[in-house]
């Protein structure tokens, strides 16, 4: 099966069989199941989610598409726009997924303080910033004379 991909501004309300939609400005992808079920799968586009390489002629998702949320369980990559099916999912390993996904992702976003929380506000920065800023002002050229 051979996907065709669509670069949109945004996704369509509509999603057609076969296509694959992309929208660089959200980040995102988005196609219809490729075994038929109908359901619309949503591929962010991120460090930690999927990414997407397009050769100026065709695309490709990474990692592979793992519909365990869906009745299907349909298992499969999309390598420049050909669906490859990959073997279905068993529970455990569907699980074991799951965990490893979340574990990418707690490393990705845990910063060094070890808080889950969103990063705090650094209040020192703008004066930081200032102070460099200051430093840089002083010309090396204040001392200019004529070139003649
Ligand atoms: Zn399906």
């Amino acid at each position: 099966m051979i996907l065709v991909h669509k670069f949109v501004d945004k996704i369509p309300e509509n999603i057609e069989e076969g296509v694959i939609y992309i929208s660089i400005e959200c980040e995102t992808a988005i196609h219809k199941c490729c075994c038929g079920c109908g359901m619309e799968v949503v591929t962010p586009l991120s460090p930690t989610d999927w990414t997407l390489i397009f050769d100026g002629v065709s695309v490709s998702l990474d990692p592979s598409i793992g519909n365990w949320s869906f009745d299907c369980h349909s298992h499969y990559w999309i390598r420049k726009n050909e669906v490859i099916w990959s073997g279905s999912w068993n529970t455990r390993k569907i699980n074991d997924k799951r965990k490893e996904e979340l574990e990418t992702k707690l490393q990705y976003y845990n910063k060094p303080d070890g808080l889950m929380t969103a990063a705090k506000p650094k209040q020192r920065n703008g004066r930081k910033k200032k102070a460099r800023k200051a430093k840089g002002a002083k010309s090396i050229f204040s001392g200019k004379r004529s070139n003649n």
